[in-house]
């Protein structure tokens, strides 16, 4: 097997962008967890660094942090996002027992979520999303099946595409894929936008060569989120490069994304068709049995690891399940909620209980769209959404329309110029300069804070 220098080709990708503000979060965490929890475990947390992407958050030792990775890391991942939607993981970072850096390791962590050492790899397989604990139904088991024969190398499509709506398991088989076979390949797994990051960073470094040669060394090329590339013409122009030279020298590719080949948007059609070259399947909405057989496994997971004696009644299982419509992401940061409650009120939960517990949780994963928030604040400022939308720049249009963009980086997974393209067609730059300008006022004037944090409920709750 080819082992790549990971140190020699690493690009450490920065985007200062820092947009959140700590103590909402703390705060939220409190309303959440309640003031037991929070005084003895999570106030002790500080954010450490902000990326685009993910955060570090400091703790004070090892103890500390597995606890709150075994305990809260889920629900804490699931708040964050509350407030900047493109983040997708947590690194922690032990802040007095030992002052270097240390992050925690793909292998070290026994449970949940995204956590790999992005510093030192490009290869962020996450040991905890494998074959084992992925489980089929009607919805999954075309797809499932087609991932282990890739494994198996009994039939080769290249590349293998698996497509669905978010939270349905594609980054899970994406994953077991790469875990299963990475000890006899050269397995590279990255997502589209990281793939991006790396890319633009070897520009900017006047690097392209080390980047080619790293991405095309891999025997097999696992990518995440294709979607992504929709609009960057030069990332797709040298994504098609890179696909090329893997198809030519034989590398397994495997891609997942939202949608099938052909509808993705404003991808060229020539990438569009290689794509779909291989062999396209798609993971749909889980049923209510699948849904069942998930949260059956994930409290057993849970008891054996931590010896934790969890009763829920069948009844309520199944009220869970069914009640929770739309993905499997969804589904789980609904029972570590429910879970969390019956902790701190040592109770075996009835259905009413449910209710409210679910209640909350539905209303704060309302779908939030850049056109939502346009509307809203347009609404809460009594102005038109066409003067907002305008390029007249008096200030009584302009600080909503920052709020507005300020919001829609915020609170949706849109891109900076994405975000441009729904003002108007404005520059990406511009909504850089209204996200900073409206998080320094939020911090400086209690006016702005206050019509801040109006427009998130009325966003949350319409
Ligand atoms: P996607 O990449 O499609 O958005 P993920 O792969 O991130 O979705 O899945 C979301 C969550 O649901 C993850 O925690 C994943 O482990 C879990 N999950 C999805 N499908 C299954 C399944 N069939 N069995 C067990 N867990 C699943
Ligand atoms: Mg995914």
């Amino acid at each position: 097997m080819e082992k790549i220098n990971n140190k020699k080709n690493n690009v450490y990708i920065s985007e200062e962008e820092n947009t959140l503000n700590w103590e909402e979060i703390q705060n939220s965490f409190k309303k959440t967890f309640g003031t037991e929890i929070f005084t003895s475990w999570l106030q002790k947390i500080s954010l450490e660094k902000e990326y685009n992407d993910y955060l570090i958050l400091g703790v004070p030792t090892r103890f500390f942090r597995d606890w709150i990775v075994s305990r809260y890391l889920d629900k804490i991942l699931e708040l964050v996002k509350g407030f900047k939607l493109s983040l997708n993981r947590i690194e922690f970072k032990i802040i007095e027992e030992n002052k270097s850096q240390d992050f925690i390791k793909i292998n070290e962590i026994s449970k949940v979520t995204e956590i790999k050492d992005s510093i030192l790899n490009y290869n962020r397989l996450n040991s905890n999303l494998n074959f084992e604990n992925f489980i089929q139904g009607k919805s999954n088991e075309i797809a499932l099946s087609h991932s282990r024969k890739v494994c198996e190398n009994s039939v080769r499509y290249n590349p293998l595409y698996i497509c669905g709506g978010v939270g349905l398991g594609k980054t899970h088989l994406l994953n077991a894929i790469g875990l299963s076979i990475q000890n006899d390949n050269n397995v590279m797994f990255i997502s589209a936008e990281r793939f991006m990051y790396h890319f633009i960073k070897s520009i900017k470094k006047n690097d392209m060569v080390n980047f080619k040669d790293f991405f095309r060394k891999s025997s097999v090329f696992i990518i995440d989120d294709i979607q992504f590339i929709s609009g960057k013409e030069s990332l797709q122009e040298e994504f098609f490069h890179t696909f090329n030279s893997l198809m030519d020298k034989g590398s397994q590719i495997i891609i997942s994304a939202d949608r099938a080949p052909a509808k993705l948007e404003r991808v060229q059609d020539r990438i569009k068709s290689r794509l779909a070259g291989g062999l396209v399947v798609d993971i749909e909405a889980p049923d209510l049995e699948l849904k069942i057989k998930i949260i059956k496994r994930k409290i057993e997971e849970i008891q054996n690891q931590f010896k934790e004696h969890i009763t829920l009644s069948d009844e309520v299982i199944s009220y869970i399940a069914s009640e929770s419509k739309t993905n499997i992401r969804e589904l789980i940061g609904v029972l570590n909620r429910v879970l969390a409650f019956s902790r701190v009120h040592k109770k075996d939960l009835t259905i009413a209980d449910c209710k409210n517990i679910l209640k909350d949780v539905f209303n704060q994963i309302r779908i939030i769209t850049v056109d939502k928030i346009q509307n809203i604040v347009s609404n809460y400022f009594n102005i038109s959404l066409t003067d907002m939308l305008s390029q007249r720049r008096a200030r009584p249009l302009a600080r909503p329309r920052q709020i507005a963009m300020y919001l829609a980086k915020k609170m949706t997974s849109r891109s900076l110029p994405e975000i441009g393209r729904r003002f108007a067609n404005r520059d990406h730059t511009t909504v850089i300069h209204a996200v900073k300008t409206i998080s320094r006022l939020s911090e400086q004037d209690d006016e702005m804070k206050k019509n801040i944090n109006q427009i998130k409920s009325l966003l949350i709750e319409q």
